[in-house]
This record gives C-alpha cells, sequence and structure tokens, in this order.
C-alpha cells in the first residue's frame, strides 16, 4: 500500500489492551484509567481477521503493544494465529517486561521474533518512582530471559526526561557495551500525562548524541531486523548498539511506514493526528472483507505528511499513548 507521498505502509501497531500493571507517571494517571468493558476491546479472532485483511494489503509486520500487552490473557494463542498468516514476517511485542520471563517461552513457541523491553532508569527507587511501585528486579529479568530465548535483537525502549533520568545516559551506555542490547533514547512527547510532560522536559537526541560521543567511539550501525526510525550506532568494542528515536527535534515521517489500531477497533494513521476510522462496527456488523478494506486504504491514503507534535501549544490530543498503542 503506498500513501499519498509514495511512503509504503508495510507495518501494523496493535493495541491489545488499554490496560496496565505499572502505572508510569508520564503515561497514566495514578488512579489508572477508565477501562473498557471487554465486549469493546477486538476479540483475537477480530484482530487475527485485520491482520489477514490487511497482510493480503502488503502488510507483512505486527507489533503487539498496548497498555501492557503481556496482561491480555492467553496472548500467545494471538501470536499462534497472526504469526502464521501468509505475508506476515514478523511479529514483535513491546513490553514493561514485568510478566514476560513467565511467557517468554510459550510466545517464543508460538511465533514471536522479537521484543522491546521499555526500562526507563537503572535505578532501584527510580524505577519505584516513575512507575509508581514497579519492581526493577523484574524488568532486568525481563532483559535476560529474552536474551537467553535468543529474541534477537533484543531492544530497550528508554524516554530521556530532563531531571529525571538525564545522569543515566552513560550507565545505559555501558549496559550496552557490556551485553548485547539495543538501547534505543527516545525523546519525551506530549502525549499521554500530559500535566508530567513540559517542553523543557526533553532532552534533544542529538545533545544525547554529543555526551555519549566525549566517551565512547560510535559507528553508524544497522541491526538485524526492524530498525524502525531509530539511528542505530555500535559502540566500537562493545557488545550492544544505542539508538535514537527523535520524534521532536528530527521528525521521521517521511519515512513511517506505519498503521495503528487501537484495542477498541480503530485503525489510526497516525499516532498524533489524522482521523480515526472504526474496524470494530465493520467487523461486528459483519460487513463483507471488502470493506475492511475500504477502511484500509481510506486511512493510508489520509495519512498525514507529518505530525504536529511540535506545534505549539502543547498539549495531547484525543487519544492517549496507552489507548493507541506506543
Ligand atoms: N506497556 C508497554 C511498555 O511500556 O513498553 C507498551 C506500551 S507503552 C505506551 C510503549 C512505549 O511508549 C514505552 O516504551 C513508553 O516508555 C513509551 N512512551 C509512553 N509515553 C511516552 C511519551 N510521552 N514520550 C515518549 N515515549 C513514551
Ligand atoms: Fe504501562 Fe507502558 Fe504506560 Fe508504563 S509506559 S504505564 S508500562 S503502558
Amino acid at each position: 500500500m503506498l500513501d499519498q507521498l509514495g511512503r509504503e505502509i508495510n507495518y501494523l501497531r496493535i493495541s491489545v489492551t488499554d490496560r496496565c500493571n505499572l502505572r508510569c507517571r508520564y503515561c497514566m494517571p495514578p488512579e489508572g484509567i477508565s477501562l473498557k468493558e471487554h465486549r469493546d476491546i477486538l476479540s483475537f479472532e477480530e484482530i487475527e481477521k485485520v491482520v489477514r485483511i490487511g497482510a493480503e494489503l502488503g502488510i507483512t509486520k505486527i507489533r503487539l503493544t498496548g497498555g501492557e500487552p503481556l496482561i491480555r490473557r492467553n496472548l500467545a494463542d494471538l501470536v499462534y494465529a497472526i504469526s502464521r498468516i501468509d505475508g506476515i514476517d514478523d511479529v514483535a511485542i513491546t513490553t514493561n517486561g514485568i510478566l514476560f520471563p513467565g511467557l517468554a517461552a510459550e510466545l517464543k513457541e508460538a511465533g514471536l521474533k522479537r521484543v522491546n523491553i521499555s526500562l526507563d532508569t537503572l535505578q532501584k527507587d527510580r524505577y519505584h518512582y516513575i512507575t509508581r511501585g514497579g519492581d526493577i528486579t523484574a524488568a532486568f529479568n525481563a532483559l535476560e530471559t529474552a536474551l537467553a530465548e535468543g529474541l534477537e535483537p533484543v531492544k530497550v525502549n528508554t524516554v530521556l526526561i530532563n531531571g529525571f533520568n538525564d545522569d543515566e545516559i552513560l550507565d545505559f551506555c555501558r549496559l550496552a557495551f557490556e551485553r548485547p542490547l539495543h538501547i534505543r533514547f527516545i525523546e519525551f512527547m506530549p502525549v499521554g500525562e500530559i500535566k508530567y510532560w513540559h517542553c523543557k522536559s526533553i532532552i534533544k537526541n542529538s545533545d544525547v548524541f554529543d555526551i555519549i560521543s566525549k566517551h565512547y567511539v560510535l559507528k553508524p550501525g544497522k541491526i538485524s531486523r526492524g530498525s524502525g526510525p531509530a539511528k542505530y550506532f555500535v559502540l566500537d568494542g562493545g557488545r550492544g548498539s544505542v539508538g535514537f528515536i527523535s520524534p521532536m527535534s528530527n521528525h521521521f515521517c517521511s519515512e513511517c511506514n506505519r498503521l495503528r489500531l487501537t484495542a477498541d477497533g480503530k485503525l489510526r494513521a497516525c499516532l498524533y493526528g489524522g482521523k480515526e476510522r472504526d474496524l470494530k462496527e465493520a467487523l461486528r456488523n459483519n460487513l463483507p472483507d471488502e470493506e475492511i478494506r475500504r477502511i484500509f486504504v481510506e486511512t493510508v491514503l489520509s495519512k498525514p505528511e507529518r505530525h504536529t507534535m511540535g506545534d505549539k501549544p502543547w498539549g495531547t490530543r484525543d487519544r492517549k499513548m496507552y489507548q493507541i498503542g506506543g
């Protein structure tokens, strides 16, 4: 599928739930969220149908996310079903990792190829603070489990926030030097709990690069699968790499290849902008596959040239990250 600007759209990110077992301060309010009823969330059969039709149109890569995808019961069944769909060659998950050690083996057996684990700090107390109660040992275990299961490349999502974890940049580099992990520094975006966000909280990735370059020789690199919007650099002499995802300072919209499916069945062309189209209604009304195809094509053709996150006034949009799928 090509959009109006000639971008090839082959990647679908699916939020399988808007619920989470953590409450990261920048993502969710402390009291949690007004949860969707189970019937409002797409069933595995419905997601499978969307992926099948998407694959017929050219989708090849799927990422399951949320909320926290691993709290959706029997997630391995969904991984199994979608990884067997003709045309799908990559099924990955983004997770906070808390439940991962107990599920990794069955997910891998079901067809999971890769995992991204979110970790914003390497310090126990800070982790407990930012996640409102999370145990960092579980997140570390998740990294080691992913490596042990060979779910490589194992990527770590690290959102840098000025005044919170900006003093840990080199600690993360040391981790990537010592372990075969790919640390991705993500610029803090004005989505989610906007009360926590301030434009002064953003650390530009060019500044992060400069800090790292004073201590490590960085060589531009590519990792074997799923490079996406990150620009990767190998740490000379080390085992892993660092990557930079810079939606705020240097948006990568011209290379964007993705669509997003919300937990409640809306198809979106952009994390931050664009109209949602309702697939759930089409599925529940048993409309023919042709109608689902039409919604896909319409969404692709409506993909905006770029997101508007960097434009003032700053502010959150209609939907939160945990609803759309981060
Ligand atoms: N619960 C899973 C997790 O934490 O990995 C998946 C969903 S979470 C919304 C996906 C990713 O979005 C996480 O790496 C999280 O840190 C990131 N994220 C959430 N809010 C963000 C923000 N305001 N700016 C940048 N990244 C954000
Ligand atoms: Fe949950 Fe992920 Fe949001 Fe943290 S970032 S509250 S783990 S959905």
